[in-house]
């Protein structure tokens, strides 16, 4: 059993045949282990790697941060493509660059050595207030799961595991290690699963992390629940589970075996070889159950390549012009135009002689001097950044004459908006506050006095509080958090190279108190529990069926031209189980340059025997359009995107009656309706 094999010998071992089958090499490597090497692979050494098992050739497996980049290295000596934020990529509404980009950033996971990217984050956005919700992409489940999706399956291209996170309900930093979030079934069902299950059944996904929170009543790590029952057993996960870094400091060691809990992160806490002996020996997890968790983690060793000629895999490469171009292209896509009154923007470099550009953002930095920078566990290092300024120094250049005097300028771009310290968008905090600092705010009041052509352009990562403000600015732009590239397509999107196409994925409140889950302090932030009172009415769900005014809806953004919806089209009235059902409309670009748009499908119940938002996302498409151009596009819908989760029954269902099909370019812009009928 504790033979230790020669490399020739190990060459020759079942397990290293890379034509046998998957499962059989899993299975022949899971019984030449021991079970203290069990042990030893169930945690983790040096924050990023598993302890290899030398007598057995078993490589060290690494995995690194994060959503935007990979960090191989907390001091930022190897350097990275820095993508825009989650937010910003969420923002474009467009699966193809999610997919691009998960490709992307797992060729520079293998470029670096490592076999698992921790990331996509894909918590829903459930306040402004969370430091961490630049990091997530949305306050919806659809757009969540299908950008999800995307993102794993670009991920797990080139061989390289995703690490969906944080698994779940971890939607808030304060008190993140100990809260209990406590929600209803049909919540869970029906808003914080369904993106996480989507990685599972459409994606395949090879690593679920888990949170560092309670979920009524039980920890992330060590919850039998959501690991075996849920993942497991009802999604049919085959991957492997990996504590949140230092997630186990609460838990139990035989609960997080029995829960399904493969690996402990960074280093053995839980899981050292004495508590796993102990627990053991009193019975208090079985042999089968060791077995299971390590043949999940074996499985994704193989299926990244960890025992394959490295000459089989796919090529790695990093900081490429290629990634670069596609971080920009995500940053263009992504940034929103929130107001333009007076066609403000584009400016025109040949006519506007002098620029003035000012605001604490307007040099704006992912990376700051402290490597805490960047946001907490987000952050990566570029080998360069291109700052708003800097953007557009290269523009102007000897075109127009930037400066800093609002009153001798043709017009003023103000960069203002948060940054990842602590207490803004910054993981480990919630932020301190929902509007921009007051310097900021005076700042833009002071401007828009001296020079009507005030554009303010805002770089941050959550819905901030405009209401102080808005009204004077006549054209406002959400830049988000860009990437190495933002400056540059900030410049473009100013200048009209780009035509912005991004929409919110998440409502912007007037007021925080409107938003859902500050309704009370039970509701946020809570204490040692925190209530999810607002159940399913998470973002728009909430806004529309209370019937407040957002400051800008879900699914928000201006373009530089203009799109009309016609002839609204479904191919059956009345549906049953099986049948499809097939809308179709005509958007044409009815203005003077090419645009792209997201046309957004939701769905109502017109009658609902229990309580059901206005509307739901189901269906979105971005598409091109030139100048004049018309084009027909098709969603298909079936009888599940009719369904709800109903509680009493436990079980999703659609019920006999009328649905609406609304079309609109945003949320609250809905250009087209139609009826259809379920019949049961
Ligand atoms: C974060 C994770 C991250 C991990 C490793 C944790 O604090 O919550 O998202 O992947 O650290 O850095």
């Amino acid at each position: 059993m504790n033979e230790t094999y020669t490399e020739n010998q190990l060459q020759k071992l079942p397990f290293r045949n890379s034509k046998l089958d998957l499962e059989k090499r899993v299975e022949d490597l899971l019984k030449r282990l021991t079970l203290d090497e069990k042990f030893k692979l169930s945690a983790g050494r040096m924050m990023w790697h598993t302890k290899p098992i030398k007598r057995l050739g078993v490589k060290s497996f690494t995995m690194y941060d994060g959503p935007h980049g990979v960090r191989p290295d907390a001091m930022g000596e190897i350097k990275s493509t820095y993508f825009p934020s989650a937010i910003c990529r969420a923002s474009t509404w467009d699966s193809k660059l999610s997919y691009e980009f998960g490709k992307a950033i797992a060729e520079e996971v293998r470029e670096v050595g490592a076999h698992m990217l921790l990331a996509p984050g894909i918590n829903i956005q459930r306040t402004p207030m969370n430091g961490r919700t630049f990091e997530y992409q949305t306050e919806d489940p659809y757009l969540n799961k299908v950008l999800a999706v995307a993102t794993v399956k670009g991920i797990q291209s080139q061989k390289i595991a995703a690490c969906v996170k944080h698994f779940i309900c971890n939607n808030q930093e304060t008190n993140r290690l100990t809260v209990d979030s406590e929600v209803s079934e049909r919540a869970l069902q029906e808003i914080y699963y369904p993106a996480f299950k989507a990685t599972v059944q459409e994606a395949d996904a090879w690593s679920f992390m888990t949170c560092y929170n309670k979920v009524n009543g039980i920890y992330g790590s060590e919850n039998n629940i959501l690991l075996k029952e849920i993942l497991m057993k009802n999604w049919g996960f085959r991957g492997f589970t990996v504590s949140d870094w230092n997630a186990t400091a609460y838990t139990n060691t035989a609960k997080c075996v029995k829960a399904g809990l493969s690996l402990e992160m960074p280093t053995a806490k839980k899981y050292t070889k004495r508590n796993m002996r102990n627990a053991f020996n009193e019975c208090k997890f079985t042999m089968d159950e060791i077995d299971e968790n390590i043949r999940r983690l074996l499985r994704v060793m193989f299926l990244v390549g960890l025992f394959d000629d490295e000459a089989t895999l796919p090529k790695g490469s990093r900081n490429t012009p290629e990634h670069q171009e596609l971080a920009r292209n995500i940053a263009e896509d992504g940034i929103v135009l929130l107001k333009n009154e007076n066609d403000l923007l584009p400016l025109n470099v040949n006519k506007v002689n002098k620029l003035a550009v000012i605001g604490p953002n307007k040099n704006f930095r992912l990376v700051g001097e402290g490597i805490l920078s960047g946001g907490g566990s987000s952050v990566n290092f570029p080998p360069y950044e291109i700052t708003p300024l800097e953007g557009l120094q290269e523009k102007c250049k000897n075109r127009v004459e930037i400066m800093d005097d609002p009153s001798k300028a043709d017009v003023t771009i103000v960069f203002a908006g948060l940054n990842h310290n602590h207490g803004m968008d910054a993981e480990g905090e919630d932020k301190k506050a929902f509007g921009l600092p007051l310097e900021q705010v005076k700042l833009i009041k002071a401007t828009i006095q001296e020079n009507p052509n005030t554009i303010v352009v805002l770089i941050n990562g959550s819905p901030i509080d405009m209401d102080d403000w808005i009204d004077d600015v006549p054209s406002v732009v959400e830049a988000w958090y860009g990437g190495m590239e933002a400056g540059t397509a900030i410049t473009n999107v100013l200048f009209g190279d780009v035509n912005p196409s991004g929409k919110l994925t998440m409502t912007f409140p007037g007021k925080l108190s409107d938003s859902p889950a500050h309704a009370s302090k039970r509701s946020y932030p809570g204490n040692d529990n925190v209530t999810y009172e607002e159940g399913i009415f998470v973002g728009y769900r909430h806004f529309d069926t209370k019937m407040i005014d957002p400051l800008f809806p879900f699914g928000f953004g201006l373009s530089y031209t203009n799109f009309t919806y016609d002839n609204l089209n479904i191919d059956k009235e009345k549906i049953t189980d099986d049948d499809k059902i097939k809308v179709s409309i005509d958007i044409t670009n009815t203005g003077k340059i090419e645009g792209k748009e997201v046309v957004q499908l939701y769905v109502q119940d017109v009658n609902p025997s229990i309580e059901r938002p206005i509307k739901e996302l189901k269906g979105f498409k971005k598409i091109k359009l030139i100048s004049g151009q018309k084009k027909t596009i098709v969603f298909e819908l079936n009888k599940d995107d009719l369904a709800f989760y109903n509680p009493i029954e436990n079980s999703w269902v659609v019920e006999e009656g009328t649905f609406k099909i609304l079309i609109g370019s945003s949320s609250r812009d809905i250009r087209l309706e139609a009826e259809v009928e379920y019949l049961e």
